[in-house]
């Protein structure tokens, strides 16, 4: 008789802490929840599995070595790569936490936490987890376009187009999103971020340039539609 497989059985974790009881007890404990474990101990590291592996969750604590939870975090994001993010972060650090979910992180738990906790919230990210199936296989094709998430790439009819990061950035929350009304305002937010203060006009031209790379006929517009007075809405 064979056991029933564990819904986590193909879940696989990026566990990024540099306190070695705490990865130890974390690493024990998740696998025992039937996931798969990777382990990184400083920011850097971290980021380069990251961006290597395919994981469904990445744990990110926020102080580590060489590089913060917080710039491996905006890393990810401001490369396309959606999976959700928990930071851990150490008691008081609220600040830490705004930053954190600004950044792109989805959820937050603060040290010194129970590790029932730590697992409900992972279970509650799968169930909503947004990611598409297509991202999370690292890449997204539509027409004659291939997006590489992974490696902030994109390829029209086999040849590389140069896009800047904005841009990059821009085109995998329209894939993200593909479908949906999305007004300038909203793409100002989670594209630009909190800390920059450009004008909507910013987007109608990281628009036009997107178009001009990526549509047959810049002019008359298949993927990235305008919505009129309201957004864009991306139909590839
Ligand atoms: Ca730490």
């Amino acid at each position: 008789m064979t056991a029933e497989p564990s819904p986590a059985a193909a879940r696989r974790i990026l566990l990024v802490e540099d306190e070695p009881s705490l990865v130890l007890t974390l690493t024990d404990r998740l696998l025992s929840e039937g996931y798969q474990v990777e382990t990184a101990a400083d920011g850097e590291e971290g980021l380069s599995k990251a961006l290597e592996g395919s994981f469904d969750l990445i744990l990110l604590d926020v102080m580590l070595p060489r590089r913060d939870g917080f710039e491996v975090c905006r890393e990810l994001r401001s490369r396309g790569i959606q999976v959700p993010v928990v930071m851990l972060t150490a008691r008081g650090q609220v600040v830490d936490r705004v930053v954190g979910l600004k950044l792109g992180a989805d959820d937050y738990v603060t040290k010194p936490f129970e590790m029932i906790e730590l697992l409900a919230r992972i279970e509650a990210l799968f169930r909503r987890a947004r990611t598409p199936t297509s991202a999370q296989a690292g890449t997204y094709s539509f027409g004659d376009v291939r997006v590489d998430f992974r490696r902030a790439e994109v390829f029209k009819e086999g040849e590389p187009v140069p896009l800047s990061a904005l841009e990059f950035k821009l085109l995998a929350y329209f894939i993200q999103n593909r479908g949906a009304l999305l007004t300038r305002d909203e793409l100002l937010d989670k594209v630009w971020g909190y800390d920059a203060m450009p004008t909507t006009r910013t987007v109608d031209v990281h628009v036009a340039s997107l178009r001009q790379k990526l549509e047959r006929n810049a002019s008359r517009p298949e993927l990235i539609l305008t919505v009129h007075r309201r957004g864009y809405r991306f139909a590839g």
